[in-house]
């Protein structure tokens, strides 16, 4: 039979969401079929019932209070409800539309309502919001400024230590572009380690640096990953990590490896490294070449005379004359106790002659004076040698400068002699 009321009743019992009657004292005048299913009832056991039958009420606050609003107060009420289902045992979410009924004099004689399940989809959403929290945990906690970007170099992320470091909110951040935040040329200068990222779509590791609000320049390793979602701009990740620390313990690692703490000058191992690369290139390019060797005139006396802190001094101030009649490219270094070289690339014996004589000269009029009595004298003497086509390595040039000085030294002290 296809009467209205087999139809509406075809069409209740079809939709996928509970709906029932119920009269002014809250027994069920209807319920459609889902109803029906999920109490574990048939029709007759159902109407003429009342809710504490089907559901505890005691965890079921918001399904009376509702009920209550729409009879006593005669209104549509859309709510979320939490209810505790007594033939499943648990506690399930609907979202419920609750209407009053009237009569043709428009009396309330009852409500209807029709409640959809949307448990699973909460669930879903708290899932989702607790990840978010475990997240944003996470990254406002680790010891790294993390931020997303997209290839229109706006923010799509940014955690606290990002926020901090521009000074601003990430709220204020996420959604602006990097030249809104930062200055340009410091915005364009991370973006060109973006680009890269976003053309190869491959992972990109760099050592990048940003002047602080403090003037000071910090060191970052940072690491950019290409993201990409669904439908949306093309976008990358960035994980910052400060090594500004790190970074200065390098570069004090570096000089202590190439430099003497004493007089400051390169160390011998800095000096034959640089040797050995000026001799490659004297011998590709046909380029003249020479070496100065020094050494200071009984030094052991003056340290025996003055003491070794005053000895200490002279080499200081003998290492800061040489220093400050240097070239760019002449490379000096302190090769031993009271002995110094110097490296002079495209220089020919003739000219290193006349600035070692120069050098001989000046150290000679030094006058040393410290918390000791009197002035420190002193001279030095040294020794030449250029590069010859002949030679198969810088040593043997070395050598050759050794013998120049040892015949200086034999031959009366402070001069110079060359080999
Ligand atoms: P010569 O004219 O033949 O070169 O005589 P010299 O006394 O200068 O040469 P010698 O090699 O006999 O002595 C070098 C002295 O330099 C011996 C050593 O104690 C001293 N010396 C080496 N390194 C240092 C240093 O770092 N500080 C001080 N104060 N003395 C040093
Ligand atoms: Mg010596
Ligand atoms: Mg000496």
């Amino acid at each position: 039979m296809n009467t209205p009321t087999h139809i509406t009743e075809q069409i209740l019992n079809s939709v996928e969401a509970y709906i029932y009657t119920k009269d002014l004292a809250g027994k069920y005048t209807y319920a459609n079929q889902e109803v029906l299913a999920l109490f574990g009832k048939t029709l007759a056991e159902v109407v003429g019932h009342g809710d504490e039958e089907f559901f505890d009420l005691s965890l079921s606050v918001k399904l009376q209070e509702n009920d209550r609003k729409v009879i006593s107060q005669g209104i549509k009420v859309v709510s979320e409800e939490s209810n505790y289902i007594k033939s499943l045992n648990e506690i399930r979410i609907y979202r419920v539309v609750k209407k009053p009924i009237f009569d043709d004099e428009g009396v309330i004689t009852g409500m209807c309502g029709i409640s959809t399940d949307i448990t699973s989809e909460r669930q879903t959403q708290r899932r989702a919001e607790e990840q978010k929290h475990l997240l944003d945990t996470i990254l406002n906690n680790i010891n790294a400024h993390v931020y997303m970007k997209d290839s229109e170099r706006t923010f799509l992320y940014v955690n606290s230590q990002v926020a901090e470091l521009f000074g601003d909110s990430a709220k204020n951040i996420i959604g602006k572009k990097d030249t809104d935040v930062l200055p340009k040329e410091i915005a364009d200068h991370f973006y060109q380690s973006d680009r890269v990222v976003f053309e190869t779509q491959q992972r990109h590791i760099i050592e990048e640096e940003a002047e602080g609000d403090d003037g000071n320049t910090h060191h970052y390793i940072s690491t950019k990953i290409p993201f990409q979602s669904p439908g949306k701009l093309p976008a990358l990740i960035g994980f910052s990590t400060e090594v500004t620390e790190l970074f200065k313990l390098k570069e004090e690692f570096k000089k202590l490896a190439t430099v003497d703490a004493l007089t400051d000058l390169y160390n011998r191992r800095y000096f034959t490294e640089q040797a050995d690369k000026e001799y490659l290139r004297a011998q590709r390019y046909k380029l003249s070449l020479t070496l100065i060797s020094i050494d200071i005139d009984h030094f052991k006396k003056i340290n025996d005379k003055f003491g070794h802190p005053a000895g200490d001094k002279v080499l200081i101030e003998v290492a800061k004359q040489l220093k400050s009649s240097l070239r760019q490219t002449d490379v000096l270094a302190r090769i031993g106790g009271e002995e110094f070289s110097i490296l002079l690339p495209e220089t020919s014996a003739d000219e290193a002659e006349v600035f070692a004589e120069r050098l001989r000269l000046a150290q000679s009029q030094l006058r040393i004076t410290g918390d000791w009595h009197g002035e420190i004298q002193l001279s030095v003497s040294i020794g030449i040698s250029s590069y010859q086509q002949s030679d198969s390595n810088f040593d043997q040039i070395f050598s050759r400068a050794d013998k120049a000085l040892y015949q200086a030294k034999n031959s009366g002290r402070n001069r110079v002699c060359r080999q």
